[in-house]
């Protein structure tokens, strides 16, 4: 069997699958690892769980790029409150928690 690499490790289990089922698009096959798998989701809000996506060794360089392309789709943005300068993915300002705005720098 071929040896895997971790790719990512993620502490939300939504984004982990969002990643994962972009990176199968591309022809990736990724499996998801981590203890909030085992037993019990549903139980516990996707963000406190802890999750890891590992793929082939082959395709670890293939799958790196791709997110790597993901994240440059979503912009940072400036929080116009405090000015504070956030990941394209966050919704929220993770310095002060006020929505997103539109004022990129
Ligand atoms: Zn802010």
């Amino acid at each position: 069997m071929e040896e895997r690499s971790r790719l990512v490790a993620s502490g939300n289990l939504l984004q982990a699958h969002s990643w994962k089922g972009m990176l199968e698009t591309c022809g990736i096959t990724v499996e998801l690892r981590g203890e909030a798998l085992l037993g019990g989701v549903g139980e516990l809000p996707a963000d406190l769980q802890d999750v890891e996506l590992w793929v082939g060794e082959s395709q670890y360089d293939q799958a790196l790029a791709q997110l790597e392309t993901l994240n440059s789709v979503s912009p940072k943005w400036q929080c116009v409150k405090c000015h504070e300068i956030n990941e394209g993915n966050f919704e929220l300002c993770w310095n002060c928690c006020a929505e997103r705005s539109e004022l990129i720098s």
